[in-house]
């Protein structure tokens, strides 16, 4: 890490937090950081994933739990690693009560928390997870993403505005940690554009210029394009002073990782240096876009990342036009990660969905799919809604 140059950046007044033995805030140096795409539950492969992140740079590695199951696999993986593991919830936030004694850090999304015990307000289940946080001296992590805002904060919004609902929930989520006297938390605000990661982390830091920032495109896709729009996003708001930590989020193998963490800490020591690339904007800008997830654990087809490529090499003849296509890995997020594209693809374990516009086509086995997204391609490259 070139820490001597990262000296040089500007830097906003964010306090501390303590994520085991890294800290994140304006007096530290900006910590990368890396998640897991292996299954939590095999534990030899997520051992040697959070070392190879580990070894890459990571200072933080992100394991997904969403099981009793994944609980267990977490307790022989803590025993066999001694980097910062951070935990991933959705919709189970109970589980916070057991993953909490293994990790430095829980991340939570404001926007899973209402599908699991719809009595129970979220207030309710912030409270209970600042507890066995503060319990277990663990960091939160607030990580509001534009695929599954806070269905209520949504509705208060024009469609079409994403920018809006994500800062709210994020600020709601600050006043209430604040609120129950609990400072060790960060936010983050992701999209898959890399201009609205930059107005709504730069809408957020007005309101709070105290609390540190995660910053991450998501979706960002495949390399060269995903680390351009993780590059364009974070050299904007690294140069202004924004971000305390990052994750360049990459649709790659499980064996090429590593690569997140490179792409990251060459993007600070760019813009340490003063190596800009504003070109990037434009080539980015223009036709189509293709996002796709980092995959994780949730991933219910291994030949996931294959078709996320295909669909990249089936689509070269379309490049031109300003469509966007989005490919996910699982049915949990998937759904609702495709709603604003034109075309929508997640992966089950025998079928890949697909949407047009918010518009279910159906789920087809991964042999017809390719065909069949191609055939909505064309009709809406010939003008068909
Ligand atoms: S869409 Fe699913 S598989 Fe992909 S990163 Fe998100 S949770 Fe993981």
């Amino acid at each position: 890490m070139a820490q001597d140059t990262e000296a040089q950046l500007p830097r906003n007044p964010t306090r501390s937090v303590q994520i085991g033995t890294v800290a994140i805030g304006h007096d530290h140096p900006i910590v990368v950081q890396g998640m897991c795409a292996t299954k939590t539950a095999d534990v030899d492969a997520t051992v040697a994933q959070v070392e190879q992140l580990a070894r890459a740079g990571a200072g933080v590695v992100r394991i997904a739990v969403d099981t009793h199951r994944d609980c267990q696999a977490l307790a022989e993986i803590r025993q066999r690693t001694e980097a910062n593991l951070a935990v991933d919830l959705q919709e189970n936030y109970r589980l916070a009560a057991d993953v909490a004694p293994l990790v430095e850090k829980v991340r939570y999304n404001p926007g899973h928390l209402f599908h699991h015990e719809r009595r129970r307000t979220w207030q309710d289940k912030v409270r209970f997870l600042v507890e066995v946080a503060g319990q277990h001296g663990c960091a939160i992590r607030v990580g509001v993403n534009c695929g599954s805002v806070d269905p209520a904060k949504r509705e208060k919004y024009a469609e079409g505005d994403s920018t809006g609902p994500m800062l709210e929930s994020a600020l709601d989520h600050c006043e209430l940690l604040d609120r129950l006297d609990f400072t060790r938390y960060c936010v983050s605000l992701k999209d898959s554009d890399p201009q609205q990661v930059i107005e709504v982390n730069r809408l957020f830091v007005l309101e709070r210029p105290d609390v540190p920032l995660h910053l991450g495109v998501t979706e960002a896709g495949m390399p060269p394009e995903g680390i351009v729009k993780s590059r364009i996003a974070m050299e904007h708001l690294l140069r202004r002073g924004i971000g305390d930590t990052l994750r360049v989020s990459l649709t790659v193998p499980v064996a090429e990782k590593h690569v997140e963490i490179e792409a990251g800490q060459r993007i600070i020591d760019d813009v340490a240096a003063g190596r800009f690339h504003d070109d990037d904007r434009e080539s980015i800008a223009k036709g189509l876009n293709i996002i796709s997830c980092p995959s994780c654990s949730r991933v219910e087809n291994e030949t996931f990342i294959d078709l996320a490529r295909q669909v990249r090499e089936a689509t070269r003849y379309a490049a031109e036009h300003a469509l966007t296509i989005a490919v996910m890995g699982c049915r949990v997020n998937g759904p609702g990660e495709t709603d604003d594209a034109d075309l929508g693809l997640w992966c089950g374990p025998k079928f890949v969905n697909l949407k047009c516009r918010g518009r279910t086509l159906g789920a087809f086995s991964y042999e017809e799919i390719l065909p069949r997204m191609k055939e909505e391609l064309d009709r809406l490259i010939a003008g068909g809604e």
